[in-house]
């Protein structure tokens, strides 16, 4: 590693970056390439000299570009965002010029360290309750993911019960979520051995905006209860991936309570949104919950990836997730008197994540992040304006934070209302100047439309609104 060449290089790279950001909105925000297109532009091998770097920038601009679909554009509004900063790349860019791999405190103390304090300051901004501050039994963690989040929790959550009524009741064990809980709980079933028939996915509708009703959780859990099967795990949410249901946390934890069971409350994107006063409310609740996740990699300016997770009881994931080989051995360790991360997550290597978050913070204090939030969900507030004021469309559920759920109108029966909105997801993403995802709600086919990228402006949602009104005046001639 030569300083010097580092320093001209990286120069010269963030150069490049700045001036990507710069041009950001002259790329289609969904890539328009085919499948494979890059094998063809590309050599079968790798070279034997080295290269240099302004022919591989050459190579960025003319080959991957036009494969990369912009996350970061203004006119990105699908799934959900996850969004950049200067502050994130700044902290992405010392964790990579640090370069240490942090799976126990003895390899990086500082990295552990400051994890542990950065992931307290975002619990206080959360207004969570002090069990997961690392102060007392519980704790923060950062993975890499969701999933990642919802996988721990639900190992800990299976041995624990496992521990007090035996290893051969896995077959008995029930999980509950709603039918709009994220797809990584049944990922984490999956992997954590859960009888298939055991995963109690709940229905909602339209009646409860989508939110899980306690009714329906009691009477499944009664029912399980009577036929001897074993209830331990409930995934609750706050701010579903379809369309930010939030689901009643005070109900639910009362049951959960009650019943002995662990309760995981996932806030991956909604959650960012409870450090402004206003909207903590639909946190409420979860001073019951067992762990709580929030991706700070999805709206708070962490650079992918930063997903923070706190547990009230650490040695649950500890005793589920800890190894001690003789390699790894070391005085502070042994003395119980450290944290080693290495057993609150699946892998044994880290990163220092930390530092990307722990910049954000100071960098922009959380009255600029509360702005920052604010400005979102009043841009989707607006851009839910617009939509009301054009009769040919609807809204499809209530909007809580900054995702509007809506669909263009169709007389024709409920396929060919799908395939309207379908052809009409497709055309405006053919423009290549907006992008927008789907789902489905109520077997209606449904446009998301998600404000969060971190360059959004107003006249970015009047432009992506008026695009798709051309666009379904177009669709609605042609039928
Ligand atoms: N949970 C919710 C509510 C989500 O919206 C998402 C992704 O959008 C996830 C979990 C999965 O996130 P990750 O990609 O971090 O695993």
């Amino acid at each position: 590693m030569d300083s010097e060449q580092l320093r001209e290089y990286a120069h010269q790279m963030v150069d490049f970056i700045a001036d990507y950001y710069k041009n950001i909105e002259n790329h289609p925000v969904l890539s328009q390439v085919q499948p494979g297109y890059l094998r063809e532009l590309l050599p079968e091998t790798a070279p034997i000299h080295p290269e240099a770097l302004e022919d591989v920038l050459s190579d960025v601009q003319s080959k991957i570009f036009p494969g990369v679909t912009h996350w970061q554009s203004p006119n990105f509004f699908a799934y959900y965002p996850s969004n950049s900063s200067i502050a994130g790349f700044l902290g992405e860019m010392l964790s990579a010029g640090i370069n240490m791999v942090g799976f126990s405190w003895i390899t990086s103390p500082a990295a552990t360290e400051l994890e542990m304090i950065v992931l307290d300051w975002l619990a206080k901004a959360l207004n969570l309750p002090d069990d997961f501050l690392s102060t007392g039994l519980g704790g923060g963690v950062i993975q890499g993911t969701a999933s990642e989040a919802v996988l721990v929790v639900l190992l800990a959550a299976r041995d624990k019960v496992l521990r007090s009524i035996g290893k051969d009741a896995l077959g008995k064990l029930v999980v509950y979520s709603s039918d709009q809980t994220h797809s990584a709980l049944q990922k984490a079933c999956q992997i954590a051995g859960i009888h298939p028939e055991n995963c109690r996915v709940l229905k909602t509708d339209s009646c409860d905006d989508y939110a899980l009703s306690p009714k329906a959780l009691s009477e499944a859990i009664t029912h399980d209860l009577s036929v001897g099967l074993v209830p331990f795990f409930l995934c609750a949410t706050v701010g579903t991936t379809s369309s930010t249901a939030v689901d009643p946390l005070l109900a639910l934890a009362k049951i959960a309570k009650d019943n002995g069971i662990w309760l995981h409350v996932d806030a991956a994107y909604a959650g960012s949104s409870c450090i402004c006063p206003e909207f903590r409310h639909y946190l409420d609740g979860v001073e019951e919950a067992d762990s709580f996740n929030m991706n700070a990699h999805k709206w708070f300016l962490t650079n992918f990836d930063c997903s923070a997770l706190w547990v009230k009881d650490r040695s649950a994931l500890i005793l589920s997730l800890s190894t001690n080989p003789e390699f790894l051995k070391n005085k502070a360790s042994e003395r119980n008197l450290v944290v080693d991360y290495k057993d609150w997550q699946i892998p044994l290597g880290r990163r220092f994540r930390s530092l990307k978050l722990w910049m954000v913070l100071r960098l922009y204090g959380l009255e600029n992040l509360q702005a920052y939030i604010r400005n979102h969900i009043k841009l989707a507030g607006l851009f839910e304006e617009l939509v009301n004021q054009d009769s040919r469309f609807e809204i499809v559920a209530p909007r809580k934070f900054s995702l509007v759920c809506f669909r263009l109108l169709h007389q024709q029966d409920d396929d060919s209302a799908n395939k309207v909105n379908h052809d009409l997801l497709d055309a405006v993403n053919a423009t290549g100047r907006i992008y927008i995802s789907h789902t489905v709600l109520s077997n209606k086919y449904t446009l998301r439309f998600a404000v969060g990228a971190p360059l959004t402006e107003e006249k970015h949602v009047v432009d992506a609104w008026k695009i798709l009104q051309d666009e379904a005046s177009t669709l609605l001639r042609s039928l």
